[in-house]
């Protein structure tokens, strides 16, 4: 049994957020992080390999400097690591870039008893589309916002959370689950991991490495294979300060009315 997580390089939005004059995010300005979710996917992982002995496989897309978040994950325990990476590849939108992480993950390859986790969303792009693109171009069974996850051989039963409670699911391996944050608390690279991590395989798929591949061609991939079209970017204006009212009375009711009507809210 192997597990492939697909983790994404994030900037660490608790910072100062730069952000160019035409609305894009000054990546290069800004410290990364892994993506929160799919620090819970990982450790999911990783619990499962605990339990079973199973193997992890850790993948990004994503420039050369994402090969130290893939170190973090290796030092975290994941056993391999996959940088995919290329100028061809650049440019991508979500479907883009889930046609080239999914030829990247069957090249990897995805065996009967196998699972593909990622996070349910990012936190710079936030669309929640990558995970399912990839289930859907693999032809392998999804199930999303996983916060609990049990495996018993080739049947896997997931506890998924939906707004006001949540349902289970119940499929088989092969499968791919996206993971939120409820699932589990992601542990530390321990000292001992980091040094094992410099020893652990991390391999580069370029563009000549998936050339090939059947989901791969220039219409596909990169700002050419990218159906989206952002015709305008901005920042949203700063809210105003809030205004706080005090009790529960008749008079407070009657001026939190006259504010509203005022606005013509009501
Ligand atoms: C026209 C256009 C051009 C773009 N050009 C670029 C560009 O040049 N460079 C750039 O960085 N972004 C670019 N983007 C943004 C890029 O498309 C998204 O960041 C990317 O597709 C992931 O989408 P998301 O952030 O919404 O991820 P979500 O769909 O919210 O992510 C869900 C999960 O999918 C997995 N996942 C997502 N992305 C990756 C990844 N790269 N590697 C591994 N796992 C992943 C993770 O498990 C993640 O938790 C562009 C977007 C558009 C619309």
């Amino acid at each position: 049994m192997k597990i492939i997580v697909s983790i994404k390089q994030v900037p660490d939005t608790s910072g100062k957020v730069a952000v160019n004059p035409d609305g894009t995010l000054n990546r290069a300005s800004m410290q990364t992080i892994t993506n929160p979710d799919d620090m819970n996917a990982l450790e999911a992982a990783l619990k499962m390999k605990d339990a079973t002995g199973c193997k992890v496989v850790v993948v990004t897309m994503g420039p050369p400097p994402a090969a130290g978040m893939l170190r973090e994950a290796l030092a975290m325990g994941a056993d391999e690591a996959v940088l995919v990476s290329a100028r061809e590849f650049g440019g991508s939108d979500t479907y883009a870039t889930s046609q080239v992480l999914a030829a990247a993950i069957s090249t990897i390859g995805v065996e009967d008893d196998d699972i593909v986790m990622c996070g349910r969303q990012a936190i710079d792009g936030d669309t929640a589309q990558v995970g399912p693109q990839i289930a859907e171009k693999l032809n392998l069974p999804q199930i999303t916002y996983a916060a609990d996850i049990q495996v018993d051989g080739k049947s896997v039963t997931v506890k998924r959370m939906l707004e006001d409670g949540y349902m289970t699911i119940k499929t088989q391996t092969p499968c791919l689950i996206t993971c939120i944050k409820e699932l589990n608390e992601p542990r530390y690279m321990s000292v001992g991991g980091v040094f094992e991590a410099y020893s652990k395989p991390l391999a580069t798929f370029n563009y000549e490495t998936l050339k090939d591949h059947p989901l791969i061609d220039a219409t596909t991939i990169g700002l050419k294979g990218s159906p989206t079209n952002i015709f305008k970017s901005f920042t949203p204006p700063q809210k105003g300060a809030g205004m706080m009212l005090e009790g529960a009375d008749k008079d407070t009711c009657e001026k939190l009315a006259g504010i509203l009507a005022k606005k013509h809210i009501i």
